[in-house]
């Protein structure tokens, strides 16, 4: 089929390069003029796991080609996907369509002939019938296009595979042609038997929505309970893997630690807050507020146990900070809990620099102020403290008994529970990290015993930036 994937960025450049690999007939379209030309010359624009060998192939295929041009694309396809970001507002939690209206504006102007739109962007509920009665308004006479919504699952770090062999693929759609379009574009897919569930756009357009807010309160969950674990001087880990021996529950998404970030959970849940509100629902999904909050408040107990652990301030302390991306196997540090973390150390008066194995480009963009370094043993000479804060497996290959040589005080802290704390005890540093008891510290009824530590000096600073709490409605 011939085909359009607007939007280039996270999404899309895979949706993109996927699509032509299983034979379409793919244009990509961006209004990033150096993204587009990045993805012309076969580059990848960021860092995805097989997305080179992927986009290298479709390209020779011949089957795949970008353009920055609109009209172009409407020209061309008998099917557009739509994948331009949709952030959240700013002032509002509610998500900022203003790009998906603007390719539907824009679409509309330009189609000749009638075709599928395919929304893949996640949006509020109700967004393809409002996006529906735009085209008709717009829509030349013979230039009908239907739109229907194609909410997008895949994992940064996995995106690659997660198009390939999606888990589902769900469609609402309001007609059995638009269904049998879709059936056709994703035919390996379904013919490698991948679930396939067709429904209305409202339901489509609320899995997506209500799978991010399912993920985010598994993750604020087991964040809750490593707060209990803290002041009960239990451990979260062992309690997790009790909980996930439960088929019921699970073990997967109950990494206690410091949190969500990206482009995707945190505005997912805001703006679906927002939908609610405006649905007369808002009571319906109150917890996911408190999820919210339990999910920044792990940031601010990362600062407050650094803190503790260079005296209790940080003027003219060195501290390391490891990753910087929100996840690893990503680029990506929209809203990344670790630079959220390294900025609010920064402002408190600290020297921080932050290593990151493919995320140092888009963090400099994004903290100017923070210094950056290539290597961990760069970051970590003259350290204070040192911050564990994306769980790359890099550092899992760290030898700490080296680090330990070039740091100014063997003290880490693990904020994703995700090094092995006894190596580095054993090597000689003082260890912490959130719902883990530390051998220094004296479970009690105080919560945390984050102000127990033996090496504890004066009194917690406040923390403050907008990164470590909620933003103003
Ligand atoms: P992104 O910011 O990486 O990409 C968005 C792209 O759209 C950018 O390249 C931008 O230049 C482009 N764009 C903006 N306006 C445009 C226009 N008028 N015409 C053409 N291109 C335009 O964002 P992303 O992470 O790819 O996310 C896109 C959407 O997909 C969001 O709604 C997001 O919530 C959803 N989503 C993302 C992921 C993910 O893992 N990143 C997963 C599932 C769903």
């Amino acid at each position: 089929m011939r085909m359009t994937v607007i939007g280039t960025g996270y999404l899309g450049a895979v949706h993109a390069a996927c699509m032509a690999d299983i034979g379409h007939e793919v244009l990509g379209v961006d209004v990033d003029a150096e993204k587009i030309r990045a993805l012309a010359e076969g580059r990848p624009p960021f860092f995805e796991p097989g997305l080179d060998e992927v986009l290298t192939r479709a390209m020779a295929s011949g089957r795949l080609r970008f353009t920055t041009s609109l009209s172009e694309a409407a020209a061309f396809g008998e099917v557009h996907f739509v994948c331009v970001g949709t952030p959240q507002q700013v002032g509002s939690d509610a998500a900022d369509l203003r790009y998906v209206d603007a390719v539907v504006d824009g679409l509309a102007a330009h189609l000749t002939s009638p075709c599928l739109i395919v929304g893949k962007s996640t949006v509020p509920v109700g967004t393809t019938p409002r996006l529906a009665a735009r085209l008709r308004a717009l829509a030349r006479p013979g230039a009908e296009a239907e739109i229907a919504w194609n909410p997008e699952f895949l994992r940064e770090g996995f995106a690659v595979e997660d198009t390939l062999r999606p888990d589902r693929i769900v469609v609402g759609v309001t007609s059995p042609r638009a269904d049998r379009t879709l059936r056709d574009v994703y035919a390996p897919m379904l013919a490698a038997g991948v679930p396939y569930l067709s429904t209305d756009p409202a339901t489509a357009e609320l899995v997506k929505v209500s799978a991010n807010s399912f993920l985010a309160t598994k993750i604020s969950f087991i964040n809750a309970m490593a707060e209990v674990c803290d002041a009960a001087g239990a451990d979260v880990v062992t309690l997790a893997d009790a909980l996930g021996h439960d088929t019921r529950i699970g073990r997967r998404f109950l990494h206690a630690g410091l949190g969500f970030g990206g482009g995707c959970l945190p505005k997912d849940i805001r703006a679906f807050t927002a939908r609610a509100r405006e649905l007369g629902v808002e009571e319906a999904v109150g917890f996911l507020g408190r999820v919210d909050e339990i999910n920044l408040r792990q940031r601010r107990r990362t600062v407050d146990i650094a803190r503790d652990l260079v005296g209790g301030d940080f003027t003219g302390r060195r501290i390391a900070v490891l990753g910087a991306t929100f996840k690893p196997n990503s680029d990506d540090v929209r809203d990344s809990p670790a630079l959220a973390v390294a900025a609010a150390i920064h402002r408190e008066g600290a020297e921080v620099r932050v290593h990151d194995p493919e995320g140092l480009h888009n963090a400099r963009r994004a903290h100017p102020e923070l210094r950056y370094e290539a290597e961990p043993a760069t970051a970590c000479t003259g350290a204070d403290v040192v911050l564990h804060l994306t769980e790359w497996s890099d550092y899992r290959e760290l030898d700490p008994v080296k680090l330990a040589r070039v740091v100014r005080c063997p003290r880490l802290v693990d904020a994703r529970n995700h090094l092995d704390a006894g190596l580095w005890r054993a090597s000689g540093w003082t260890v912490r990290a959130l719902g883990r008891p530390s051998p220094a510290l004296v479970p009690g009824p105080q919560r945390g015993g984050l102000s127990q530590g033996a090496d504890r000096g004066g009194a917690a600073a406040p923390t403050e930036g907008a990164v470590l709490s909620r933003s103003p409605k």
